[in-house]
């Protein structure tokens, strides 16, 4: 019999030195920069308020998504994001949820749900022997998450409120991610697919969703936005290759895209 190696557990680290943090009362502690991370209604807190508004330019389109945070499940939402804005006919929540599915299919171990939201994809991939992580930079869009959390009984996901630049893992500890709805919303695309590469072992997928530039009403409402990125396709492609990840293969559905890519095996 092969003797069978137990899992180590992934927990939170200290976004700013990436070392383990030690439980305290109601809070993290990283023992290294002697920094105390608050947990609030049961979601780590690693982005205080005033670093927020300093490094957060689309602060204020996230406020309008806690406001939102009920409804963005919902059908009519999901409709006039996707078939309105961005014309894309054939996809929906469901079949996102599906895509995001089949990217992690056979993995086990640890996913990383980079800006989660209400924990929309996470907790619909989450099981005893897939946990899931999830980070947002809303604190009330995570507490939506947890309140659908409870309600429907998943267990094996956490929520934490953090941003894609500073994550608060250790390197090369996620067997998978989820990036779903969010790349076009990253003020420094390089740098946050850096920073998602480097909490990922080697070879594992990540899935992406994000919309690109198109004959759709939703590619004008983006261009007005500073703070926005209207991809085009090969420029993605390049972001990919160069943040360290391959097998780059997008379908387009109007402006929406979806791909999956793996973390590059280093060569030996
Ligand atoms: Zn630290």
């Amino acid at each position: 019999m092969p003797e069978i190696t137990p899992m180590k557990a992934v927990g939170f680290a200290c976004p700013k030195c990436k070392c383990p943090l030690q439980p305290g009362q109601n809070a993290l502690l990283c023992s290294e920069c002697h920094l105390t991370y608050p947990i609030l209604a049961g979601i780590p807190n690693f982005l205080a308020e005033s670093e927020l508004a300093r490094v957060a330019p689309n602060y204020r389109w996230i406020q309008m998504l806690e406001f939102l945070a009920p409804i963005y499940e919902g059908q009519l939402w999901h409709s006039f994001i996707l078939k309105t804005l961005a014309a894309a006919r054939h996809s929906s929540l469901h079949s996102i949820a599906s895509f995001i599915s089949e990217t992690l299919e056979g993995v086990a171990g640890f996913v990383l749900d980079v800006a989660c939201g209400p924990a929309t994809y996470g907790r619909r991939v989450a099981s005893p022997s897939l946990n899931v992580f999830g980070i947002d930079f809303s604190m009330g869009t995570l507490k939506q998450g947890m309140t659908n959390i409870a309600r429907e009984g998943v267990t094996g996901i956490r929520l934490a409120r953090a941003r894609v630049e500073e994550l608060p893992f250790e390197n090369a500890v996620f067997d998978g991610a989820i990036c779903g709805g969010s790349l076009h919303l990253f003020p420094d695309t390089a740098l946050a697919l850096r920073e998602i590469a480097r909490t990922m072992k080697a070879g594992a997928p990540l899935a992406v969703t994000t919309f690109v530039a198109g004959n759709a009403p939703l590619t004008c409402l983006m261009k007005r936005r500073k703070n926005m990125h209207v991809f085009q396709i090969p420029v993605l492609r390049l972001f990919m290759a160069e943040s360290g990840f391959e097998g780059f293969e997008p379908k387009l559905d109007g402006m929406f895209l979806t791909f999956r890519v793996r973390k590059v095996v280093p060569s030996k």
